[in-house]
């Protein structure tokens, strides 16, 4: 008799589906006959202006050393970090900083660390989806309290914290919708969550956010001792490739995050690179400026074309397909035409495409297209 390995997963292994990253240019290349420079993705948010040179050069230093392991502490990084985070009003320090293979890594380290099978935990609805996998792996249930105008209910997830919550995800801003928090509605939030029920505030995007209300999470780390934030290299500083991201807490969470964490999970080009990345304010600024000019890009044409669309802060948009057609429909015709965008159906948003923000000349190919689309 075959055994039926299915069977032999854990439960919360055997109900999870994997998750669906945009679609890579080269697939698409082999779909359809294209030649890969003929194609423009805008699906995952990821910096159009290439790495920093400081980068680049960083990991070219760093090939003679190709044999070795990398610094599993990350020392170097960590320090560059703190350098980077700390201001008058807070010192961040080493030991208070989670190296991930990606911010997803510290994702997943948060919920083996504090949540068991049974437990729960707190998100949004229309949340990343990396929330609900992370938990489902370790047996947990994922409750979402409906988004109001698109943005989390602060309120209705504060509703939702019950005995067996372990963690509340909060994403500011929110990716798939660009929507943001003030810092007086989190803290209004933050202040009432019980001190047992861990926080982890998700700012994937803090770099590409200037708005005078938005909160840095930082600044808070002091007065909430069951806050952690993540970061990460992959959106505006360009280096989604390599795979690094960071968590900062208290030094107590930092030490159990760091007990599950796999050794060496950042490798030295990845750690090269992400410390020279933060030593170069220029290109953080002029990707900031870029992003604000092609925001400004689609959004004209979104109004030209008379579509719907959620306000963002981030470096992407989410869309409304007109009712006449379908999101995947157009999706496929865009795809056809070499343009990736990303459906967001499994976010609960079956109607809305995101599209990030590209180079000029990539938003302007998007929007030909889009244009030829909706015609
Ligand atoms: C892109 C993104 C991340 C970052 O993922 P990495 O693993 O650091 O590449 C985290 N959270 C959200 C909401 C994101 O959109």
């Amino acid at each position: 008799m075959a055994v039926d390995f299915q069977q032999l997963a854990v439960e919360g292994v055997r109900g999870l589906m994997p998750y669906q990253p945009g679609k890579p240019i080269d697939e698409l290349a082999r779909e359809l006959g294209l030649k890969e420079a003929d194609i423009v993705k805008l699906a995952s948010n990821e910096n159009p202006m290439g790495p920093s040179p400081k980068a680049l050069a960083a990991i070219q230093a760093e090939l003679a050393d190709l044999t070795r392991y990398p610094d599993g502490a990350g020392f170097e990084l960590k320090k560059a970090l703190c350098n980077t985070l700390s201001s008058d009003a807070y010192q961040v320090a080493p030991e208070q900083i989670t190296l991930g293979n990606g911010s997803s890594d510290i994702l997943d380290f948060i919920t083996r660390v504090f949540v068991n099978d049974g437990d729960e935990i707190v998100v949004s609805q229309h949340a990343f989806a990396i929330y609900e996998l992370v938990a489902r792996m370790v047996g947990a249930r994922t409750l979402a309290a409906p988004a109001k105008d698109f943005g989390h209910d602060l309120d209705a997830m504060l509703a939702l914290i019950g005995d067996k919550t372990r963690i509340v995800f909060i994403t500011n801003p929110n990716n798939p919708t660009g929507t943001w928090l003030t810092k007086d509605e989190l803290t209004a939030f933050l202040d009432k969550v019980p001190e047992r029920v861990l926080v982890l505030l998700d700012e994937a995007y803090f770099e590409y956010v200037d708005e005078a209300e938005y909160p840095d999470g930082i600044q808070l780390l002091s007065r909430y001792p069951n806050l952690v934030i993540t970061r990460t290299f992959s959106k505006a500083y360009g280096l989604a490739s390599l795979r690094v991201g960071y968590g900062i807490s208290s030094p107590q969470i930092a030490d159990l995050l760091n007990r599950v964490r796999p050794p060496f999970n950042v490798d030295s080009f990845a750690l090269a690179a992400a410390a020279a990345a933060l030593s170069d304010d220029d290109y953080v600024a002029q990707s900031v400026a870029a992003n604000k000019a092609g925001m400004q890009q689609l959004t004209a044409a979104f109004e030209a074309l008379g579509l719907s669309f959620i306000p963002s802060v981030g470096n992407f948009i989410a869309f409304r397909v007109p009712e006449a057609m379908g999101a995947m429909d157009v999706y496929n015709q865009l795809l056809a035409k070499g343009v990736i965008v990303r459906p967001v159906a499994n976010y609960e948003m079956p109607q809305y495409l995101r599209v990030s923000i590209g180079t000029q000349a990539e938003n302007a190919t998007f929007i030909s297209a889009l244009t030829a689309v909706l015609s």
